[in-house]
């Protein structure tokens, strides 16, 4: 499952790194447009809404310029700004729209070695051995398949770094790490959700078959895991394809992954942006706002009602509990 870019735009600096010069061979047969920055290119900030599923055939490489690291409590500690930002895939909840718009295509950053030698030297530095989420702004899995980065930041990061590294990811080429020298310092994170709501909702993503096949063979090789079942769209019939994964889940999960393999559980949010460009860019595609459902949490982002939320809770917890009883759940939100 390898996007297919149809261009790739680029800033000069770019060229003049190993990684750069690696893409301009890679995909030498494409139009290659220059840029000033890739974070503003005008003339695709200037394309239409309609157009959203165009600009995620392009690709963009840059330079990472900002690199500073947020507080987090969830599974790991921290969020890394990392080799990449964006991604081709085109789930239509997807967070990182909020964040860039319609510019939410795939941008890889070739300054692989700086962001490296941050990361080694505050884990080093820090006595609490943390755990860096390297994957909060793109999907690793997908961003490897153009650059190769992840066997050579988990090999690098195992060898130099205390603490650990950590990433989600809704695809399945996971075969270049599968015998790497991870040490055990990165926690691998698969995230599922019902087969139908993947095929209609999580466009461009791996099948579940396949994601599970993943997360039994990153456990198999010794990395830590762990299943995000989410986001938890409440659909009319979300109970049942939610019991019908649970009941997948328990089946075709090794008994490693159920036995040492955690679980986060996420409800959907979702944003007036996204309503936006998803109700032009996939006119025929459910729509996912639902105004007698969510209620707003300020800036334009919607969430769950409340007491719709805790109610699912319950259920879900009741499913996890019957279907998965021996995997912790880390947290439910
Ligand atoms: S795979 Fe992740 S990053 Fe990519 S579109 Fe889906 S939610 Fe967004």
């Amino acid at each position: 499952m390898n996007p297919s870019f149809d261009s790739v735009y680029f800033e000069p600096a770019a060229l003049h790194y190993p990684l750069g010069s690696y893409l301009k061979q890679k995909y030498a047969s494409l139009p290659w447009i220059e840029i000033q920055n890739h974070n503003n290119i005008p003339q695709l900030r200037a394309a239409s809404n309609r157009e959203f599923v165009r600009l995620k055939r392009h690709l963009i490489i840059g330079v990472r310029k900002t690199h500073r690291y947020t507080e987090n409590h969830k599974v790991s500690d921290f969020l890394v700004p990392y080799t990449s930002s964006g991604c081709s895939a085109m789930c239509l909840y997807c967070y990182l729209v909020c964040n860039y718009n319609k510019c939410a295509y795939l941008r890889v950053f070739v300054n692989r070695e700086e962001m490296m030698n941050k990361l080694v030297k505050t884990a080093n530095t820090d006595p609490w051995r943390h755990v860096f989420e390297i994957g909060s702004n793109s999907d690793l899995v997908l961003e490897n398949t153009v650059t190769n980065n992840l066997p050579w930041t988990i090999e690098e990061f195992a060898r130099r770094a205390d603490g650990k590294l950590t990433f989600p990811t809704k695809f399945d080429m996971v075969e270049p790490l599968l015998g790497l020298d991870h040490r055990q310092k990165t926690i691998f994170r698969m995230s599922v959700n019902p087969e139908e709501l993947i095929r209609k909702i999580e466009i461009g993503t791996s099948q579940l078959s396949a994601r599970i096949r993943a997360v039994n063979a990153m456990c198999d090789s010794g990395y830590p895991v762990g299943l995000l079942i989410a986001p938890i769209i409440l659909v009319p019939d979300w109970e049942s394809l939610y019991e019908e994964l649970l009941i997948t889940l328990s089946d075709k999960l090794s008994d490693d992954v159920k036995r040492v393999g955690f679980l986060e559980v996420i409800f959907m949010t979702y944003s007036f942006v996204q309503n936006a460009i998803n109700s032009e860019a996939f006119p025929s595609l459910p729509t996912l706002y639902q105004p007698d459902q969510m209620v707003g949490r300020g800036r334009g982002k919607y969430r769950y009602r409340e007491h719709l939320q805790k109610e699912a809770e319950k259920i879900l917890l009741d499913m996890i509990n019957k279907y998965l009883p021996k995997m912790t759940v880390k947290y439910i939100s």
